[in-house]
């Protein structure tokens, strides 16, 4: 049985004004109808910078667009004297249906630690967002720990902000996969995904880490998009680099064909 609908979504990180944005969103949503994107079969969402939102929301929702969108980070503070920072109300505000919390450029750069991964998480959950959790090794980790120890123990630390119900997305981002042109192999992927989901099974029970989409990301592409998800626990991709070429995107997000 398929119980999770396969997700595939574009980071841009910080790429394209709001002005760029509108442009390419609606290419991106000319190359998908034209290919008769079926959004039932595979869900598609894009990760824009905070200042694109209200243009992308404007357009998806003038247009009726099946395209969702996200963002690529959430205050861990509902509102107040927190400067510079994005509240997850005033995005729940814009229709926004996820956010990305704890990607590896937020830890390393930003020194997000998973107590505060685990805390914009709940941010999220707090205005209905569904958070997609990001974890994964850095080489040194992979050297010293093997595959699976380092994303785990970061999943565990930022459920424990969680309640079980919680509806969120899991992203495995192994370090250095991004942005390094070399992705996992599915294989190794597959080795971690499982591991997570197991983890879910044991923090959540059976019936919502069945239901809870595990997402591979690092140096996806169209040629290698297929093999990843054949994995069993590999539900979709985060895209980087790949999800800011439309034609290339279009065709990750078409990769049953
Ligand atoms: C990312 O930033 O989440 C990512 C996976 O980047 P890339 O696809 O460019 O490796």
């Amino acid at each position: 049985v398929e119980q999770r609908t396969p997700f595939i979504a574009g980071n841009w990180k910080m790429n394209l004004d709001h002005l760029q944005a509108i442009a390419f969103v609606q290419k991106l949503s000319w190359s998908l109808s034209d290919a008769k994107h079926d959004f039932s079969q595979v869900e598609v969402a894009v990760f824009p910078p905070f200042t694109d939102l209200r243009s992308v929301q404007t357009l998806i929702s003038a247009d009726k667009l099946e395209l969702g969108f996200g963002s690529q980070d959430v205050s861990q503070h509902d509102s107040g004297a927190y400067t510079g920072e994005i509240s997850g109300n005033f995005l729940a505000r814009l229709d926004v249906q996820y956010a990305i919390v704890g990607h590896s450029e937020r830890r390393q750069f930003h020194g997000e630690t998973d107590a505060v991964v685990g805390a914009k998480a709940a941010a999220a959950v707090r205005h209905s967002i569904v958070p997609i959790i990001c974890v994964g090794e850095t080489a040194e980790d992979l050297a010293e720990h093997g595959p699976s120890a380092v994303p785990v123990a970061q999943l565990r630390e930022v459920l424990s902000s969680l309640s079980a119900d919680a509806d969120i997305v899991v992203a495995y981002e192994p370090v250095w996969a991004i942005g390094s042109g070399k992705a996992a192999t599915a294989e190794q992927a597959e080795q971690v995904c499982s591991a997570l989901r197991e983890t879910l099974v044991e923090l959540l029970g059976e019936e919502r880490a069945t239901a809870t989409r595990i997402l591979y990301g690092g140096s996806v592409k169209s040629e290698n998009i297929a093999r990843f998800m054949r994995e069993p626990n590999i539900d979709g991709a985060l895209v980087g680099g790949a999800s800011l070429a439309i034609e290339e995107f279009s065709r990750i997000i078409q990769f049953k064909k």
